[in-house]
């Protein structure tokens, strides 16, 4: 090799060293800026900032690289300060799994969420004592442990049945308490979480209630366990955020439900959206539930839904069973009765533990 040229390989050698100090130092600070703007609740990204610093640098520019070439330089090296302090952003929050890589367990009386397939089964409004006693009956002696039934229902009308209140939540306890299940249902108002708490072992907050932010609050307040289902137009970082809102308050008892989403598609109720489920297994490190029954809104789909979503590592299935769907007081088109129920757990039973289920 030619002398002078290691020599000046030599000389080169050293400014990358300097060069890489340099741009180390000012990812450092930037950081900190980040941080700052993190805490304040400001973007990170400033377009009249960067336009300010590459105007200075054009200006200063003493060449040989012509002023567009060091522009493209320079707006490399924000792209990945940007990056940097967005990557540092995640990592801090409390659902993501790296800030806790281990999964989070959530127990409620017999059921583990996080430690092999479960089901939540029941209806989806509590209506009388004779239909829940035999619901819970039915899928108690099919190895169901947790029972769902809604005494305040988020109804598309004002004008359509609202669910029976405290005496709804007093039946759906009263079942699961006969049958040893744990029983969830869903609180829509702050004012009702400490009435709710008393009854439920779980507090759902339904899809239309995703960005509640008060309820969050609240039912993370509680410290019961809480299942939070997506948003109908929620993106899955939203649904990230909402949880966030309830283990902020202290509480990390959340169970999240991809539960479908509204698209142009009209031959199922909502698009399951099973990339968001995954989503939420690889990057958070909650329990994850696939509530079918919502996501289609057709029995015929319930079964492939569910293998689907069991194959691809989902820690629960949610489905709506009734004893008599045709007179349901809401959802009765999707609701199970109990022979479609025994048809679905035999097409989907070799995916759950043969312990968990039995008939
Ligand atoms: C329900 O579980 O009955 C319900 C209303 O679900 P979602 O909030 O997902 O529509
Ligand atoms: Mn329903």
């Amino acid at each position: 090799m030619e002398p002078r040229i290691l020599e000046l390989r030599r000389e080169i050698d050293r400014i990358n060293r300097e060069l890489l100090t340099l741009l180390s130092e000012r990812a450092r600070i930037a950081s900190e800026i980040g941080r700052i703007q993190t805490e304040r609740g400001l973007g990170h990204y400033d377009p009249a900032r960067e336009e300010e610093m590459l105007a200075y640098l054009a200006a200063e520019n003493p060449g040989p690289f012509p002023d567009g070439t060091v522009k493209k330089l320079f707006k490399e090296i924000f792209k990945a300060t940007l990056a940097l302090e967005e990557q540092e952003d995640k990592q801090k929050f409390l659902f993501s799994r790296e800030t806790r890589p281990e999964d989070t367990r959530v127990k409620v009386r017999q059921a583990v969420f996080g430690d092999g397939p479960l089901l939540i089964a029941g209806p989806c409004a509590i209506e009388s004592e004779e239909q829940m006693q035999r619901t819970a009956e039915f899928l108690a002696s099919r190895g169901v442990k947790v029972l769902r039934g809604g005494a305040y229902k988020p109804r598309t009308s004002p004008y359509a049945f609202q669910g029976l209140g405290v005496e709804g939540l007093k039946l759906g306890r009263a079942a699961a308490d006969r049958h040893g299940m744990a029983f969830v249902t869903e609180v829509m108002d702050t004012r009702d979480v400490e009435v709710v708490s008393e009854y439920a072992d779980i507090l759902q907050v339904g899809a239309r209630n995703m960005q509640n932010f008060a309820l969050l609050r609240e039912v993370g307040r509680s410290g019961q366990p809480v299942l939070l289902k997506r948003g109908l137009s929620a993106t899955v970082e939203e649904w990230f955020y909402a949880a966030e809102y309830v283990l902020s308050q202290g509480n990390d008892q959340v169970i999240l439900v991809e539960r479908g989403i509204r698209t142009y598609e009209k031959w199922t109720r909502n698009t399951l959206d099973l990339s968001g489920a995954v989503l939420a297994k690889q990057l958070t490190h909650l329990p994850v539930v696939v509530d079918v029954t919502h996501a289609a809104g057709r029995i015929d789909l319930l079964a492939p839904l569910a293998r689907a979503a069991l194959a691809a590592g989902v820690d629960a299935v949610h489905v709506e069973v009734h004893p008599n769907p045709k007179v349901a007081m809401s959802d009765n088109n999707q609701q199970m009765d109990f022979a479609q129920f025994d048809a679905f757990l035999d097409a989907v039973r070799d995916l759950l533990e043969p312990a968990k289920t039995r008939r």
